[in-house]
């Protein structure tokens, strides 16, 4: 291709993305055969993300802003301990944001949940077993995990979280109480999207699941959507169901209702045969699943839990009771 007509095919591609369509051709589709092809894609794909992801809010390592935790008292929670924290995120600014962090009962070392609010979401809601999220975050605590729930703002692009995301799994990896060899991350809504970006980016993740978010690119147009998934240059990139294949060979659960609004079940269902072909290109097939039931936009739980559990060794306490 001449360099002008890859500048005009480039030029329609950042249109289409703007005009909410899926663009006519992606930089850069899996389309690898081999598992070699398949890691190679792999790291250019996930280099590509971080450039664009950089491109929109500096990365601040440790060096330049050391770990910054603060903890309230501890409060007795049965199963475990509960501190109000506050720590400082990855900026220059000296922002702090809020989390909940649970230990359990008895003697470590334990795995280790990363859990994740959506869009209106708290570090409290993930805890509440009568919203949508089922009380998830408590469900991994009462099971024997270290539970790390922060508060995080809503940016412009929800990839623009990711550093802050890593800060957390960096609290995490530090506490005595972790081995930081069975981390893992759940989210729901874009709680499900800062899953997804976290596992992807960072192989520190050994276990995701993905509530209420993955999808095509087609299906996330095909409905009033925050355009906060839009980071600029990504829509062309690859379709953002793909963007889960950095996860591979690593496992994760996507958790898809058959009435949420936000991501219609036919392209979810469709997302997820696209990604289990593209998992068993890295021999890794057995490593996804789908958990699809009759609901809404909401946390489920009913495979999530054992799924984890499996990977990471904890014992998760199941479903809430009434959920
Ligand atoms: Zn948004």
């Amino acid at each position: 291709m001449s360099g002008w007509l890859a500048v005009i095919s480039a030029l329609v591609l950042i249109a289409a993305a703007e005009a909410g369509q899926v663009p006519a051709k992606f930089e850069m589709p899996f389309t690898a055969k081999t598992k070699e092809q398949a890691i190679e894609w792999q790291k250019k794909a996930r280099a590509r993300l971080l450039d664009l992801v950089e491109r929109q809010a500096n990365r601040i390592s440790t060096d330049e802003v050391a770990l910054d935790v603060r903890s309230g008292e501890p409060k007795d929670m049965g199963d475990y301990t509960l501190y109000q924290q506050r720590f400082r995120g990855s900026n220059r600014t000296g922002v702090f944001y809020p989390l909940r962090l649970t230990i359990p009962k008895g003697k470590g070392p334990f795995p280790a949940m990363l859990c994740l609010h959506g869009h209106g979401g708290n570090k409290d809601a993930v805890f509440d077993p009568k919203g949508l999220y089922g009380g998830f975050a408590d469900r991994f605590a009462r099971g024997g995990y270290v539970v790390a729930a922060p508060s995080l703002p809503h940016h412009k692009y929800a990839a623009m979280t990711l550093w802050d995301l890593m800060r957390c799994v960096d609290i995490l990896a530090e506490r005595p109480e972790v081995d930081p060899k069975r981390i893992g991350v759940a989210g729901l809504s874009m709680g499900g999207e800062w899953t997804m970006w976290l596992a992807a980016c960072d192989e520190r993740l050994r276990v995701a699941v993905v509530s209420g978010w993955m999808c095509t690119t087609e299906g996330v147009f095909s409905v009033p959507n925050c355009a906060c998934w839009c980071l600029p240059g990504f829509v062309e990139l690859m379709d953002v169901c793909e963007v889960h294949l950095l996860i591979a060979p690593r496992p994760v659960l996507f958790e898809s209702s058959e009435k949420d609004n936000c991501f219609p079940i036919r392209y979810t269902r469709e997302g997820f045969a696209r990604i289990r072909a593209g998992y068993k290109a890295f021999g890794a097939e057995d490593a996804v699943a789908q958990d699809i039931w009759d609901a809404g936009h909401e946390w489920h739980g009913a495979v999530a839990y054992g799924f984890v559990d499996k990977v990471l060794g904890g014992r998760s306490a199941g479903p809430s009771p009434g959920k």
